[in-house]
């Protein structure tokens, strides 16, 4: 054929791929779309009768892979399947499952202490579009079936467990046990735990959202998320149908990133770990601590059902200094080692001074009332050698 095209079409001419064997590694699928042998295949394809990628922001091989390896790791040892959507980011998987699930009238019953973006998302866009956010502490069994009681316009419980900056945790069992009794869905942000430290779908979630961006993918070098779901209807029509008509879809370049990362998550998470244990107890002897959240610890609050909920405590801890906003500044100035960083999940320690930082634009009175006080740092323990992370914390302390 070469022979009776013109130069402008060889050029233009998508060529057959010419492997022999099956890629080791998942290839990165760089394409926009998929093409069909036959008509017959594409009408088959489009209809659903056949398997087959279609246009890549319904999904394509690298994306779908690395969500099905994120479905298996939520569904691990249990006796239900679990199937994986991945979004652009954690806020759009966020706002996937909401926007799939809620419609005018509804109300989430949520906790006050949620990522900042998931209460943004909930106060200024899905407020003004009719879905109004119900505020309670989830810790409080009683309440919340008083709540759920009381507004039958109620059709979602949304929590986060460990939650920042405290590590404050809900009892993922108990709240599904009571939702499920008043036919509410339960949903579950398990970015700080990932599903190697606490699997809620097992402890009786619907669905689990994912920034993947922190400790699925651990490198800090990718911006994704998931919803992950166990009823199959629900998943393949109303998440899907929201993830491709609002177009909040990962690309294939960061779901690769994601997928190499997860490789290494049990590991990365058993040390993230084992090093926070560490700094935790180091952090707590000291004498210009204040106090220390972390849930290893059997001074947390929340210690004991941490136990029972989790395999292990992960790598995120806070601290209050004595001496507020300028022991904190101080504290941060003098840090040679661990990064200054707003996120978390990474290989490499971050620390994050909320009162400067991400929180500067919040009024002290609304900080505080959600545990940030001036003096409060928080810190995502890296894999590193804790030595060096102490040897920092100590120098910057001193
Ligand atoms: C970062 C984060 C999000 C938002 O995820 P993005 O990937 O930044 O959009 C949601 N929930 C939690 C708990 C987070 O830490």
């Amino acid at each position: 054929m070469n022979n009776t095209l013109g130069f402008n079409s060889l050029c233009a001419k998508e060529l057959a791929e010419n492997r022999t064997t099956r890629p080791h590694a998942l290839p990165i699928y760089a394409t926009s779309s998929f093409d069909f042998e036959t008509i017959q295949q594409g009408i088959d394809v489009f209809l659903g009768k056949e398997e087959g990628h279609i246009y890549g922001r319904f999904g394509n091989p690298t994306i779908d892979t690395t969500a099905r390896k994120l479905a298996q790791l939520e569904s691990f040892g249990q006796d239900f399947e679990a199937k994986a959507y991945l979004f652009s980011s954690g806020m759009a998987a966020i706002s996937g499952v909401l926007l799939g699930l809620l419609k005018a009238g509804d109300k989430i019953l949520t906790q006050g202490n949620i990522y900042g973006g998931t209460t943004g998302l909930m106060t200024e866009i899905l407020q003004p579009l009719g879905i109004e956010a119900v505020y309670t502490d989830l810790r409080n069994a009683v309440k919340v079936e008083q709540i759920l009681y009381n507004n039958p316009s109620i059709k979602m419980v949304y929590l986060e467990t460990p939650a920042n900056p405290t590590l404050a945790c809900v009892d993922i069992a108990v709240i599904s046990a009571i939702s499920h009794e008043y036919k509410k869905l339960v949903v579950v942000d398990n970015t700080f735990a990932t599903p190697y430290l606490q699997q809620p779908l097992a402890l009786g979630a619907d669905f689990v959202v994912h920034s993947t961006t922190k400790y699925l993918n651990g490198h800090g070098n990718s911006i994704a998320g998931a919803v992950v779901g166990r009823d199959m209807d629900a998943m393949e029509n109303k998440i899907w149908k929201t993830l491709k008509l609002l177009g909040g879809n990962c690309n294939a370049w960061d779901a690769w990133l994601t997928y190499n990362g997860m490789k290494t998550l049990a590991l990365r998470m058993r040390q993230h770990s084992l090093n926070a244990m560490q700094v935790a107890r180091t952090l707590a002897a000291h004498d210009k601590v204040e106090k220390v959240n972390y849930i290893g610890l059997d001074t947390h609050p929340d210690h004991e059902l941490a136990k029972r909920q989790m395999r292990d405590f992960g790598g995120m801890l806070s601290f209050e200094l004595k001496g507020g906003l300028e022991a904190g500044k101080a504290f941060m100035d003098k840090l040679r080692f661990c990064t200054l960083a707003p996120t978390l999940g990474d290989v490499d320690t971050l620390i994050l001074h909320p009162a400067s930082m991400s929180h500067i634009g919040v009024a002290k009175e609304v900080r505080e009332a959600n545990g940030i006080t001036d003096g409060l740092i928080r810190i995502s323990v890296g894999i590193e050698n804790v030595e060096d992370i102490l040897v920092d914390i100590m120098t910057a302390l001193s």
